[in-house]
């Protein structure tokens, strides 16, 4: 006979609501050991009794195969005196106070629930609510911790005998799975119309894919709000939705059955093919093919880029199959308002855009959209960070402190930080309305309730009109809180280093539209020498007039005058550009007396400025419908094979490094008028902007004897841009960091902010 041996096994990670415990249930029973397991809200504890080779395999079990979903970041074990168990038990859980546990995001749904709803003999046969430990909302029908059924949007359904059965025992799938529901017992579907009438029939399901195929927009209650959904195949369907959702060309995102449909439309790599059958099944930005398809054109305009994902839900999996056809399926809001999730609210909201609205009786407690992601050089990027991501958090290196860190304006996320975890929430918006400033509000409230965070130390953007610096700044005020400002760029570096776990210092390159400079100037072609203790601008982009402000944003064509206008004066506006020949002569007359009078005319050092000017001289564009457009199409007609580069000056200025595109655009004026394809002068254009950034960094490398470089900022979600700079930096043994888990653009600014906050306080 062994010695008996005890152990306490301490457990964290995402590792409630995984089914993580009849896991351990069955381990335990396998390797001869009594004992107990149970939740605690700061981990899963696990008591073992038994030969000690035994409790090593339990061990070395639970590290290589842990549940599918779960996410391990510790296990502590811990001697125990040995009480003499009789059997292994699942007991209950634990609140321990001011403890914390990580929270699973939603899980797209597993193979085996496809299995059963498909299944004409399972009970589930069509029950589009259908989930079990490894796959279904987790997330979004969160009310409060701990992660159990009373604290969720499941607590108002009672459970059957059948489904209480699963419930119960340790050896089903479905065990302690909180959101388990069939036919009998859990929510159900109704299709109503707008004015909220329902409409008879007893195959909602059936009926929607009915008026689908009919080219009806249908409002579909999701995961974490309403989707707008209709045929992709059909014209003046997408053109009555981009009509009635006042969204001219933004590209919208499509749905389809499965992997193989997708190839019709798309390229797929390996990476993209993992990411999109993953269980956090995001939209993925794929590689269109040339013509060859049935999909309407106004799906995506002139882009090279398709947003494709897979069901989710086991209502887009029966949907999908039934009508047989890609749907759009895209945001359920008016432009850039918060994404609709109570029935009520999107009855009002959305009556004027959806036909037909199919939801169901399970609540949404916090709104969440698709994630968009897409792969470089075979490693994913983020660009919208959502569903099957937030609340998942990015590892600090170190325990932080209390920290709210408010975001910037547009793709606005927040992050706060406790322990060695920084949350940044989901995607929240444009914080251009106040919904979404609710939104936002609501949201922090959420993640302190959640996590336990009462943030002392609030960092904000040092723009003084965005409404998340307003937001802050009187929560400084009415609670007594220390504030952070942190200015828009040095945040950006700073979230790419946390991103890659790096704490610097490194030299950074921040390109991007907009941000506050501590000069009041606009910034955004920034290159800096940053930790996340401090910056110092080391060289950056000419300072050059933005006639209009907004306006030269909404219209990239003031920008070409811009440029054109300080190279030519007079002359410019008299040029033998196509371009030219669209504006009108009067807003010509105001746009030369904006610039010379200085007339609502900030100046910038914005790259994504430079890139409007470049793609409204090449006659890409003429205004701008969403940001970054002039970009997204220049990129799409660039011809990549391109590696010859324009002029630019490098000047100094205050020990400053300066980037002046004067010549770049005199060179660019004289190749239109030699009609040069417009494909070969972009893709010049962005080798140009690539051998620009490998130029400084090669200088400032010299002098600074630091070879980090890392590349943060929304224009890096250019791939052309990012592929041809990596391969420079790279060749010149520079050590590249771009962005991974966070977002680029500015839906990363609040983990910059966070990470900057806590240096400022934790030194
Ligand atoms: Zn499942
Ligand atoms: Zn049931
Ligand atoms: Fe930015």
């Amino acid at each position: 006979m062994d010695t008996i041996h005890a152990k306490k096994i301490k457990v964290r990670g995402v590792v409630q609501g995984v089914g993580f415990r009849p896991l351990v249930y069955q381990m335990a029973l396998r390797n001869h050991l009594n004992g107990h397991v149970f939740n605690t809200s700061g981990d899963v504890t696990i008591i073992l009794e038994g030969a000690e080779k035994d409790i090593e395999a339990f061990i070395n079990q639970l590290k290589a195969s842990p549940p599918p979903q779960a996410r391990i970041e510790s296990i502590e074990l811990e001697e125990q005196p040995v009480e003499g168990f009789q059997q292994f038990q699942i007991r209950e859980s634990i609140i321990l106070e001011n403890e914390y546990q990580l929270i699973s995001p939603d899980i797209a749904t597993c193979r085996l629930c496809i299995e059963d709803i498909f299944n004409p003999s399972d009970r589930r046969y069509c029950y589009p609510f259908t989930n079990c430990t490894n796959c279904g909302p987790r997330f979004t029908i969160m009310e409060d911790m701990p992660y159990d059924r009373r604290n969720t949007a499941m607590g108002k359904f009672n459970m059957c005998p059948q489904c209480r059965a699963e419930y119960d025992n340790p050896n089903d799938r479905r065990f302690h799975a909180q959101p388990d529901a069939c036919p009998v017992c859990g929510p159900s579907l109704q299709l109503v119309d707008p004015s909220g009438n329902i409409v008879p029939g007893d195959a909602p399901l059936s009926l929607s894919a009915d008026l689908l195929r009919q080219g009806k927009i249908l409002a579909i209650k999701g995961l974490g709000g309403f989707l707008l959904a209709c045929d992709a195949t059909d014209d003046s369907a997408v053109a009555l939705l981009r009509q009635r959702k006042r969204r001219r060309s933004k590209p919208f995102a499509i749905m389809t059955a499965s992997l193989d449909e997708i190839e019709i439309y798309c390229h797929i790599s390996e990476s993209e093919r993992n990411l999109l059958v993953s269980s956090q099944a995001p939209i993925v930005l794929l590689r269109r093919r040339a013509r060859s398809s049935s999909l309407s054109p106004l799906i995506a305009p002139n882009t090279i880029y398709l947003g494709v994902m897979l069901p989710y839900t086991p209502l887009h999996h029966l949907l999908l199959k039934q009508i047989g056809r890609p749907l759009v399926m895209t945001s359920g809001n008016i432009s850039e308002e918060p994404i609709a999730a109570e029935n009520g609210e999107a009855l009002q909201r959305l009556s004027g855009i959806a036909d037909y609205f199919l939801m169901h009786n399970r609540d949404i407690c916090s709104r969440y959209d698709d994630s968009v992601i897409m792969a470089v050089n075979n490693r994913m990027q983020m660009v919208r960070r959502a569903r099957g991501f937030a609340p998942y958090p990015i590892r600090l290196g170190y325990d932080s402190a209390g920290v709210l860190a408010c975001g910037a304006e547009v793709k606005n996320s927040f992050c706060m930080t406790r322990g060695r975890h920084a949350f940044l929430s989901q995607h929240i918006g444009d914080l251009e309305n106040l919904e979404t400033l609710e939104h936002l509000k609501d949201t922090i409230s959420l993640y302190k309730k959640i996590f336990h965070i009462e943030p002392e130390i609030i960092a904000y953007d040092m723009h003084p009109d965005y409404l998340s610096t307003g937001y802050a700044l009187d929560l400084i005020r009415s609670a007594g809180l220390n504030g952070v400002p942190v200015q828009h760029h040095h945040a950006h570096i700073a979230s790419c280093m946390a991103d890659n776990g790096v704490t610097g210092p490194v030299i950074g390159v921040a390109f991007d539209g907009t941000g506050y400079g501590e000069d009041g100037a606009i910034w955004g072609g920034e290159f800096l020498l940053a930790d996340y203790s401090g910056f110092k601008r080391l060289a950056h982009f000419e300072y050059v007039s933005m006639p209009g402000g907004k306006a030269a944003i909404e219209r990239p064509y003031r920008m070409a005058l811009s440029y054109l206008f300080r190279i030519f004066g007079e002359e410019a506006f008299n040029l033998a550009l196509p371009f030219l020949k669209g504006i009108d002569r009067g807003e010509m007359a105001l746009i030369k007396q904006q610039i010379e009078r200085k007339i609502n005319t900030p100046y910038t050092s914005s790259c994504g400025r430079l890139f409007d000017a470049v793609s409204a001289l090449l006659n890409i564009i003429k205004e701008s419908d969403y940001e970054g457009q002039a970009a997204v199409e220049m990129e799409s007609i660039a011809d990549e094979a391109i590696d010859i580069t324009y002029p630019f000056e490098l000047m100094e200025k205050d020990g400053i490094r300066i980037v002046s595109f004067d010549n770049m655009f005199r060179a660019m004026t004289s190749d239109i008028m030699f009609e040069t394809p417009a494909s070969f002068i972009a893709g010049r254009f962005h080798a140009t902007i690539a051998d620009v950034i490998l130029t400084i960094c090669r200088e400032l490398v010299r002098e600074t004897d630091i070879s980090t470089v890392a590349l943060s900022g929304g224009v890096f979600q250019n791939r052309m841009l990012l592929e041809k700079t990596v391969k420079r930096l790279e060749s010149e043994n520079m050590t590249v960091l771009i962005h991974c888990n966070v977002p680029a653009n500015d839906g990363g600014i609040a983990l910059g902010q966070a990470v900057i906050a806590n240096s400022k306080y934790l030194l």
